[in-house]
């Protein structure tokens, strides 16, 4: 077994670098190695031979979505429920970049942007979902998370042109990126947006939630375990065939290859919003996709944080949220937050871990 893990590490590390498809994203693509990897994804074909007939089989697959590389691990009685179960996963993935990606002119989110100041929009229960929760989010951090940010998102378009907006140009920007005028009406599943020019974005928070309805895909489908990983927003549910839980890395926001540490996660999501995923340096300063609505310039109290939760969709809003609110008053959130737990990682390096978590993290 131990041997197999081995492999399956180095097969994680040598195997995210590459590049993939970036006409199918949620947001923009983010093809650094992830800042989350999943340390035990044993192979079929690696390990099946060593495995007693009534102990279950791992199922592992990984395929661009979302503008990332997208890996699915199932744990299964048998190969054909693993490859249902991964399957079913990949397809919802698929389903929900349909409806949320901003990338694509007709997904329902486009249809709800290009029709801002003018008209509102029927949307699908998940198109619905995922702006209800973001919109939860901002409540929560205050309006640290904003999926109003489309404007200046595009203004910034941090990997395309690493160019600098200037001053005038995000001024004149700030009256659109008010996510409290985002109107809602739940009955008849409606969203409006009150200004032309307005631009929902959910690229801090759409990974997180594809993670969350895979994983009940796979439920559905039979899978007694697994995990999904969207770079670095991960879920997992159930055990590995050992009864363990699934271990992960937490990638050094600085030193590429080095871990801060690993956890075992069970039935719980994991997110980590990074200074170092997508950013350009001009003059010795860094410049990166995370922004501070306040300013629309980048976030500046952190390198990256990572928050555990139950759902992913938590995690996913609750790490750009908070990489936003900065180290104190973000860890200060998640102390008073139940089943929430975060690493940050502020300007300095200095990482501060929260009391839930102590115990169970492993530090290198
Ligand atoms: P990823 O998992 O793709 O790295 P993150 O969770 O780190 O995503 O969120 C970053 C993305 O969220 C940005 O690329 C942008 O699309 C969007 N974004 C940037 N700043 C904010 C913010 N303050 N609130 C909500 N979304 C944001
Ligand atoms: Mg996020």
């Amino acid at each position: 077994m131990k041997s197999c893990r081995i492999r399956a590490i180095h097969d994680i590390f040598v195997g995210t670098g590459g590049k993939g498809d970036c006409t199918m994203k949620i947001s923009q693509s983010s093809l650094s190695p992830p800042a989350i990897i999943v340390l035990a994804l044993i192979m079929v074909g690696g390990c099946a031979e060593m495995r007693p007939a009534s102990q279950p089989i791992i199922v592992k697959r990984a395929q661009m979505h979302m503008g990332t590389l997208a890996t699915v691990t199932a744990v299964a009685s048998n190969k054909q429920a693993g490859d249902r179960a991964v399957q079913a996963a990949f397809d919802e993935i698929k389903r929900l970049e349909l409806l949320l990606s901003t990338w694509r002119s007709d997904s329902e989110l486009s249809q709800v942007n290009a029709k801002a100041g003018r008209q509102s929009v029927r949307v699908s229960r998940e198109t619905l979902d995922v702006v209800v929760r973001s919109l939860e989010m901002a409540r929560l951090t205050q309006g640290g998370f904003n999926i109003a940010l489309g404007p200046a998102i595009e203004a910034w378009s941090m990997t395309e042109r690493q160019q600098i907006p200037d001053e005038g140009e995000l001024e004149r920007l700030k009256p659109l990126v008010d996510w409290t005028s985002i109107q809602i009406d739940k009955q008849v599943q409606m969203i409006y947006l009150p200004h032309r020019g307005m631009r929902i974005d959910v690229g801090g928070i759409g990974k997180g939630y594809a993670a969350d309805r895979a994983v009940e895909v796979m439920k559905r489908a039979g899978a007694k375990g697994g995990v999904v990983a969207l770079s670095g927003d991960i879920k997992a549910f159930g055990v590995l065939p050992d009864g363990t839980g699934f271990p992960v890395g937490i990638r050094h926001p600085r030193e590429e290859g080095t871990l801060i540490g690993t956890i075992d996660l069970q039935d719980e999501a994991i997110s980590t919003a990074g200074d170092y995923e997508r950013f350009f340096e001009r003059d010795g300063v860094r410049y990166h996709h995370i922004l501070d609505p306040h300013t629309l310039q980048p976030a500046r109290g952190c390198q990256s944080v990572t928050v555990i939760a139950k759902e992913g969709t938590l995690a996913d809003g609750l790490d750009t949220g908070i990489f936003v609110l900065g180290p104190e008053e973000g860890m200060a959130l998640v102390e008073r937050l139940p089943d929430v737990e975060a690493i940050i990682v502020d300007q300095d390096g200095r990482m501060a871990v929260s009391s839930g978590l102590r115990d169970r993290l492993h530090r290198p």
